[in-house]
């Protein structure tokens, strides 16, 4: 079908008047044919299958049954009448309840007749029910003609409301068929049809409004599933391999003494093999002659500091500089004590820059750093300051990527002449699937194993009436001479309640734990920067036995001696926060513990919740869960849902067809970088095509 027809406007299908096709483009976005091609049913109303009484399982689905009433009452309750029927078939038997429109039901319904029901059933206390059914005399149902698979279209109140009901999307679906004589372009090659057992794109599009059976729809679906993840790969794979030709970078050639030395003589332990191979990974980028672009995701505590300093010595050795920018003053000053502490055996200049260095150092920094004196600068936004000015700056590591934008990343590329190679850490673990869909385009490694000997944080769920055994066990932990965090949450909606909490928290605490024999601490929000700082410091250094806050606490922040994480209303924190904040303990050889204290009332997610983090401490499978719980979009944040505005594939549930999908736009591209080839003909027009639409769909058709 030529590409003209699919962009005629919407208004001059047959059926769409003005008032139809307004609605239409404000409602669901649909301009053209082609729009109105690519709204895909959110799902199918099977009529197909009969169901038993016997067979019906606790799910929601809709289901069809054939049976009798029985028997038909008026039940009176506190909250209003209802009707109920008994509905049985030979097999067992079921309530049909009403709310609304009673009387006439009660009027028009047959006892004794044969019916065919059709909705979703509840199931309570052993036995089923159906709301409001859709009812049919079997006699009738017979007689009419209807398709097997009935398509639901995704609508909104106003569609409804101004009379576009699904059966008129229907109808001007059907119209559209009419009119292109269902002869779609295909928009993939002949080789991954045949390899991949793909029905056509015709047939997919036929099928996906039209099923004629089960069959039929799911191989529908899988062809246009594969299809929407193929060209988000290719175009993610492409922008990678693009990178990769076009931004030169300095290639580190040699491993030299800085390297060398620290591997033989001062490596602190044996680094596990997950560090080993993520910095061959590293090793390999660098001496390339492109741009490093990489992400390296490890769970807290799995030693991402060491390989980012092996990392900067290869740029050491071979004449560069290297920085290391982490998102708040203490985690800069973090790095700084432990990376100080090993450039001083090697030969190594390291400084540290945030917003609270002097003046005087300032200038000393800028200067040693313009002249080349200074080898590794470590610190906050500072870096990115204007003043800042490297010699050569071979190797920049950003630490906790979330909470710097790309723009800020981009910021420290334009420092020199060549980008710098670029190492982004992150602690928060991002499951495969999304991060293939996310961050496709860049490279990335995974540590993803402990340092040997860690033990595991004892983690359990308390209610709230428990808190006075979870105050003594407090005590026993804090008379052997370790410290505890309380948290607290803080969620933006109810902030002034929550400061009441964390406020009436921090008084019970104290009462409980009175001055002199305890030190407790307090870090929220609305504190002064520098009285969070202070009232930090004295909790890093032992001065103060307990810490209460508010979720600011550092991300990242090391005190190994802290060997207590009490989170207070756990329920109301997401999955990878609590990981997050069981990850500020268990940092020492200490046992360490997390108590997760919520109260009586507990949703389904969060009892998820909380049994995952009691059952697991592995961040990429809390992830995982996290993913199923809260869907992609919400993992992410806005910033990227525009790569996962999926329109058929769900990467929770398609992860298997996401899989494929990038190992086939991978070989593809490898071999025929510029899709040259005739068999490739169909995906390269596709793929031209990708830039100018907003939606994936706008263009694959
Ligand atoms: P993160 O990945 O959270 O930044 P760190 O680099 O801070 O983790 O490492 C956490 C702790 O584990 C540090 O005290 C570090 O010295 C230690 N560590 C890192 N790698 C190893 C290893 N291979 N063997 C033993 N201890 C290690
Ligand atoms: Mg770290």
């Amino acid at each position: 079908m030529n590409a003209n027809f699919l962009q005629t406007p919407i208004d001059y299908l047959k059926g769409v008047g003005p008032n139809r096709a307004d609605l239409l483009k404000k409602e669901l976005g649909i301009h053209t044919f082609q729009d109105l091609l690519n709204l895909f049913p959110n799902r199918y109303l099977d009529r197909t299958q009969y169901y038993k009484i016997a067979q019906l399982q606790q799910t929601n689905a809709e289901v069809q049954i054939i049976g009798k009433i029985t028997h038909i009452k008026t039940v009176e309750q506190k909250r209003g009448k209802r009707l109920v029927a008994t509905f049985m078939d030979e097999t067992g038997s079921m309530e049909l309840v009403w709310f609304r429109g009673q009387k006439w039901i009660r009027e028009n319904l047959k006892l004794n007749v044969p019916y065919v029901i059709f909705g979703k059933t509840n199931y309570f206390n052993g036995s089923f029910s159906m709301p409001h059914p859709e009812m049919e005399l079997l006699e009738a149902h017979e007689k009419s003609i209807r398709s097997a698979m009935q398509p639901v279209y995704p609508s909104t109140e106003k569609l409804g409301n101004s009379g576009i009901t699904n059966r008129v999307i229907n109808s001007l679906m059907q119209q559209l068929f009419l009119e292109s004589k269902n002869n779609f372009v295909e928009t993939l090659s002949n080789t991954l049809l045949e390899q991949l057992k793909l029905v056509s794109k015709k047939e997919a599009l036929f099928n996906i409004h039209f099923p004629k059976s089960q069959a039929h729809l799911a191989r529908a679906q899988y062809r246009l599933k594969f299809e929407e993840l193929f060209y988000i790969q290719l175009q993610l794979i492409r922008k990678n391999l693009i990178h990769k030709s076009k931004i030169k970078g300095y290639t580190f050639e040699k491993i030299g003494d800085n390297f060398n030395t620290f591997f033989s003589d001062h490596l602190p332990f044996k680094l596990t093999e997950a560090q080993k191979r993520v910095i061959k990974e590293i090793r390999n980028d660098l001496g390339s002659n492109a741009q490093m672009n990489r992400l390296l995701q490890g769970d807290v505590g799995s030693g991402k500091t060491i390989v980012a300093l092996m990392s900067m010595l290869i740029a050491l050795d071979n004449g560069f500089q290297a920085c290391l920018m982490a998102p708040t003053e203490i985690l800069s000053v973090q790095h700084y004590n432990s990376l100080f502490e090993m450039c001083k055996k090697l030969n190594t200049s390291i400084e540290l820059l945030t917003g609270s260095t002097k003046t005087s150092k300032r200038r000393e920094i800028h200067e040693k750093l313009e002249n080349g004196e200074l080898d590794i600068l470590i610190g906050t936004h500072a870096l990115l300051e204007d003043k800042v000015k490297f010699k050569n700056l071979g190797l920049a590591i950003v630490d906790e990527q979330h909470r710097f934008g790309v723009e800020q990343r981009s910021k420290l590329w334009h420092k020199n002449d060549y980008p710098p190679h670029v190492l982004v850490m992150t602690a928060t673990p991002i499951p495969r699937t999304l991060a293939m869909s996310v961050y496709g385009d860049l490279d990335i490694s995974v540590i993803d194993e402990l340092p040997p000997g860690r033990k595991d944080i004892k983690t359990v769920h308390r209610f709230d009436a428990n808190r006075l055994k979870v105050f003594r066990f407090i005590k026993d932990e804090i008379s052997k001479g370790r410290q505890v965090y309380i948290v607290y949450p803080l969620i933006q909606e109810s902030e002034t309640m929550d400061y009441k909490d964390l406020m009436d928290g921090y008084e019970s605490i104290v009462r409980e734990f009175p001055l002199p024999e305890f030190q407790v601490s307090i870090v929220h929000g609305q504190m002064k920067p520098a009285d969070k700082e202070y009232e930090m410091n004295r909790f890093i250094k032992g001065e103060t036995q307990i810490m209460v806050a508010t979720t600011v606490i550092e991300v990242g922040v090391n005190v190994p001696n802290a060997s207590v994480m009490i989170i207070e209303s756990a329920e109301r924190f997401g999955l990878s926060q609590l990981h997050q904040l069981r990850g500020r303990v268990g940092r020492g050889a200490e046992q360490s513990y997390c108590i997760l204290m919520t109260s009586h009332k507990l949703s389904a997610d969060a009892k998820t919740r909380l049994e995952t983090m009691v059952r697991t401490s592995d961040g990429f499978e809390i992830a995982e869960v996290d993913l199923k719980l809260r869907g992609p979009g919400d993992l992410m944040g806005t910033q990227q849902s525009g790569v996962l505005n999926l329109r058929i594939a769900d990467i929770v549930k398609d992860s298997e067809i996401l899989k494929i999908a990038r190992s086939y736009a991978a070989q593809t591209l490898k071999a025929d970088p510029n899709l040259a080839s005739e068999e490739n003909t169909p995906i390269k027009n596709t793929y031209a095509q990708l830039g100018k639409y907003r939606n994936i769909w706008n263009y694959i058709s």
